[in-house]
């Protein structure tokens, strides 16, 4: 779909000049009670403390060594030395999780291929246009569950067309319809990626969203990488955008791990000329600060914040799921996260009648997505009614 989030995000902006009763649900940044951006206080001190050196400096391409370490510790968590033992790992720094995604489109695809991406999803299309990648879709939902059929036939029908295919993951609390896989639904993903022996798979897996999980382990689903056979290169797109809630700051990664030792030495290089031939290298302060919050008592502090807002997530998203479900709408399945869509006829038209009537959300195929994360819950009480009411539904 060809709108423009940020578009829409300013025509929000614009009409709140105007009128004290607005609503933006379009853009997933968290915003407090107050409709304050620094959700994060412990996160905004330590950027107003770091030094000249840690800001001004030209940093290492790939964020260097120590970043490096940090940040695979940190994705991994206590599976990081499982995932060492039976897996070659390396990453490079990112301007957030959309240079993962760019660098990984324009290395590992070529103009004219497919890549593979479900039917509901975040804007990939952008980044596989820049590429002049095609997009080839499977069914995100079967009733309530993943459709792990539709996955499946529609990856057998590429992987006749095309040897290397990008196969794209967005777990947990995908964006745009807060579901997340089960364990078992994400380990079928990692039997079906393997079965694909006689192609090269390049699963891109983005966890952007990860810390606002609501999984009794949020990390447990690593564990089923190191299954993957030596065909499959696994990248992760970590956003520290939306870990840190530094959405301005750029701060990403790819990490990039598989069973097979060449595919991995090679990709480092991969990622590094990307970012020299394009962005140059991701902002040092935000290698610096991630590097700071990689330090055991400013990171307990740092998690005490995240629950605070993750809970503030996960009460506002349950309460406009609720009252969807009292007043009638229907939305995808949710789970956690910053986003969910409730289903129309028309998403094109349906988002405008909203606009009209000051409420700001995103049209996406099947409905039109709000962003919870930024809306109070003083104005997410009556919103489901008041959406009912605007599109008659
Ligand atoms: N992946 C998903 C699913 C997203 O929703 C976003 C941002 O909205 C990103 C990746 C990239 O975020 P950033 O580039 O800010 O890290």
């Amino acid at each position: 779909m060809a709108v423009d989030i940020l578009q829409i995000s300013k025509d929000a902006i614009e009409a709140s000049k105007k009128y004290n009763d607005v609503i933006n649900a379009s853009i997933g940044m968290f915003y407090d009670e107050e409709k304050a951006i620094g959700g994060m206080p412990t996160v905004s001190k330590m950027i107003k403390n770091l030094s000249d050196d840690e800001m001004l400096p030209y940093p290492a391409v790939d964020g260097g060594a120590l970043f490096k370490n940090n940040l695979i510790t940190w994705v991994f968590g206590k599976y990081e030395s499982e995932i060492r033992r039976n897996m070659y790992v390396s990453a490079c720094a990112t301007p957030g999780g959309s240079g993962a995604i760019a660098s990984t489109f324009s290395q590992y695809a070529n103009p004219g291929d497919f890549i593979f991406v479900s039917d509901i999803r975040w804007q990939y299309e952008r980044f596989a246009e820049r590429a002049g990648l095609n997009i080839f879709e499977h069914k995100l939902f079967k009733g309530d569950s993943f459709d792990i059929e539709s996955f499946e036939s529609r990856l057998k029908e590429l992987c006749k067309k095309q040897k290397q295919v990008i196969v794209i993951v967005n777990d947990p609390c995908h964006n745009p319809t807060g579901y997340t896989l089960s364990e078992q639904e994400f380990n079928q993903i990692i039997q079906i990626l393997n079965a694909q022996k006689d192609n090269e798979i390049v699963f891109l897996y983005d966890l952007a969203y990860l810390e606002y999980s609501h999984e009794e382990d949020n990390r447990k689903k690593m564990t089923f990488l190191p299954q993957l056979k030596e065909h499959v290169l696994t990248i992760i797109a970590f956003s520290g955008s939306k870990t840190f809630g530094i959405y301005g700051m750029r701060l990403g990664a790819a990490i990039m791990l598989s069973k097979n030792e060449e595919k991995v030495k090679k990709a480092h290089p991969k990622y590094v000329n990307e970012a020299r031939g394009s962005w140059s290298a991701t902002p040092t302060m935000s290698i610096e600060l991630f590097n700071k919050f990689a330090i055991e008592e400013n990171r307990n502090e740092f998690l005490k914040d995240l629950n605070k807002i993750n809970s503030l997530v996960q009460e506002r998203s349950v309460t406009f799921i609720e009252q969807a479900k009292e007043v009638g709408l229907s939305t995808h399945p949710f789970r956690s996260g910053f986003y969910t869509v409730v289903l129309t006829k028309d998403p094109d038209v349906d988002y405008l009648k909203l606009a009209k009537h000051r409420i700001f959300a995103v049209p996406m195929s099947g409905g039109v997505r709000f962003a919870l994360c930024s809306l109070s819950r003083n104005e997410i009480d009556g919103l489901p009614q008041k959406i009912k009411t605007i599109l008659e539904l």
